[in-house]
């Protein structure tokens, strides 16, 4: 997927006070089309790049964190640059603290982690056509049947946190 994954995958808001490093590739990849990604993002799905908290090293800025409802009612807390509001990533109740799930779009170079899935196409908007290679499922899945066999060790080693919203 991914040229030089050695390399870090860096990042921040849009008035440049918050920037991130994430020190290794993610866990996953989630293209969400849920009704309440696309009102949060304003626009057609969200794209989170899901991994473990400690290799998210926050470089400089401050983060304020926003207590927000989420679509399996167990809220979320979305992190925003204190100055700008642009959020940079989310930790959903159901997969808890030690799990991260930033926002492509803000890294230096998004276009480095496309979607592994795309997730609640039942309401995907019907002008995004989806690639024929990449799994679409209608809602949610089994992380057992589409991560690689390193990232379900990964997520193991978090002792039971489950990533999922
Ligand atoms: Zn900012
Ligand atoms: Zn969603």
């Amino acid at each position: 997927m991914d040229a030089d994954e050695s390399l870090p995958y860096e990042g921040g808001c849009t008035c440049g006070a918050v920037r991130y490093r994430m020190t290794t590739k993610p866990m996953f990849v989630h293209c969400c089309h849920c009704r309440w990604c696309q009102r949060e993002t304003g626009a057609s799905f969200a794209l989170n790049a899901i991994i473990e908290a400690d290799r998210v090293e926050l470089l400089q800025g401050e983060i304020e964190l926003i207590n927000t409802p989420s679509n399996s009612g167990k809220g979320q807390k979305i992190a925003r640059c204190a100055k700008c509001y642009i959020a940079v990533w989310s930790n959903y109740a159901g997969a808890g603290d030690a799990v991260r799930f930033v926002r492509v779009g803000t890294l230096d170079e998004p276009d480095r982690l496309p979607p592994d899935i795309h997730i609640f196409t039942s309401s995907k908007q019907p002008w995004v056509v989806l690639p024929p290679n990449t799994p679409a499922v209608a809602e949610y899945y089994k992380a057992t049947s589409y991560w690689s066999q390193e990232s379900l060790e990964r997520r193991a080693a978090l002792q039971g946190a489950k990533p999922r919203h």
